[in-house]
């Protein structure tokens, strides 16, 4: 069954034909009209309310099919998800950093929707799956002691927003201690007063400019201005330096488990989370920031950029799969080349997936473009072939993780 689904057009999406989303959406549907100025950042499909996905050609939300014929979800969705999808699948398009956040543990996320239910309409958890479509720049996780000294032995602006006793604190510290004074260091710097931030990154840019070009890469100048550029003052702009700069290639994946600091700025990714809208914002952002519950929840575990890879299994010839270690979803990637048919893998729960590259023939002779988005009930298997001699075909499908 195809999907209408909800394009979301957040200020940080790439504008008009510069974002995959407009271009699937044409594809998909020839009388969409790609708008140039406006942008196309999130294309959602699922049932979440924000952005509800509607059968297409019928006036039905997916919801509502769902909840009048369960049977199609598979009975652990029934048994165990109250007959709801749990997941939500993503496509984004990232032109600029969107906010620097982490999401809540389920048990947080009931907390916070209890204690401020206008600010956390969500009480669910949000981990989330991100797999680049194109090279994909992200800020994810605290990084390995060594480097953060590194950064503050020669950024003194970066010492003095976070105040030179904690900064001592620091290089005085055993090993055994260094995350209690980086979480206080943290705290230090998300908390500072706005004019002390913007005085002293007014102060590194301008330095920074002066530099050659050697000292100006080994000190992340690029990012830095870029950063600054889109959020003059704003005290994310100095996270560059305690967190992994991560790019991610064509394929690759990273997973974020709840409470670990992230924030995407530039590419085009499949994203696939929890059936969740819960995100607690603290810098790169003009929305609301909550740096008081960031700093409580937030993981200070530090790790290099390496270990934010996440591998998928090769489960035949066209299909790998991402596994999180949660129940909630998987994702599977099914290449197939030009020319060719695929059956596809029987999943237990229903399913939904999007055609990223190619267009496809289903069984039944229907043809889907690129851009299609589908809806499949659990153990349903459909015969895919590939309509181009030359292209090779990508979905991605998302289903629950049992
Ligand atoms: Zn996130």
């Amino acid at each position: 069954m195809e999907l209408n689904c909800s394009i979301q057009n957040y200020e940080w999406g790439r504008k008009g034909s510069d974002s995959i989303i407009a271009n699937l959406m044409k594809s998909s549907n020839p009388d969409f009209i790609i708008n140039e100025s406006l942008p196309y950042a999130e294309l959602w499909m699922g049932t979440h309310p924000n952005g509800p996905s509607l059968l297409k050609g019928k006036n039905i939300f997916l919801e509502e099919y769902v909840r009048d014929n369960n049977h199609v979800l598979g009975k652990v969705l029934i048994d165990k998800y109250n007959g709801k999808i749990p997941f939500l699948l993503k496509v984004e398009s990232v032109r600029k950093a969107l906010s620097i956040q982490v999401h809540p543990s389920k048990e947080q996320a009931e907390m916070l929707h209890q204690s401020s239910p206008n600010i956390y309409k969500d009480d669910n958890h949000k981990p989330e799956l991100a797999v680049a479509l194109s090279k994909f720049e992200t800020l994810c996780g605290f990084r390995p002691i060594s480097e953060i000294k590194n950064y503050l032995r020669s950024i003194p602006e970066l010492c003095f927003v976070i105040g030179h006793n904690e900064i001592s604190h620091m290089f005085s510290s055993s090993e055994s201690n260094f995350l209690d004074i980086l979480k206080n260091c943290f705290i230090n710097l998300m908390s500072q007063e706005t004019e002390i931030v913007a005085e002293q990154l007014k102060k590194l840019i301008k330095r920074l400019s002066d530099l050659d070009e050697t000292t100006r890469q080994s000190l992340k100048a690029d990012l830095l201005e870029r950063l600054y550029s889109d959020y003059p003052d704003d005290v994310g702009c100095f996270c560059i330096y305690l967190f992994n700069h991560v790019t991610l290639q064509p394929g690759e994946a990273m997973y974020i488990a709840a409470n670990e600091p992230h924030a995407y700025l530039s590419g085009d990714c499949i994203e696939c989370m929890s059936c969740s809208d819960n995100v607690v914002r603290a810098g790169l952002t003009p929305k609301l920031k909550d740096v008081e519950t960031l700093i409580s929840i937030l993981s200070y575990t530090c790790e290099p950029a390496s270990a934010k890879l996440f591998k998928p299994i090769k489960e035949d010839e066209c299909t790998q799969i991402f596994k999180p270690p949660v129940q909630d979803f998987a994702v599977a990637k099914i290449v197939i080349p030009p020319r060719k048919s695929y059956d596809l893998i029987p999943r237990s729960t229903a399913s939904i997936m999007i055609v990223i590259s190619g267009n496809i023939e289903i069984s039944d002779s229907q043809i889907f473009n690129k851009g299609s988005a589908l809806f499949l009930s659990a153990e349903e298997s459909i015969s895919i072939k590939t309509t181009s001699c030359s292209e090779p075909v990508m979905i991605f499908q998302a289903f629950a993780n049992v």
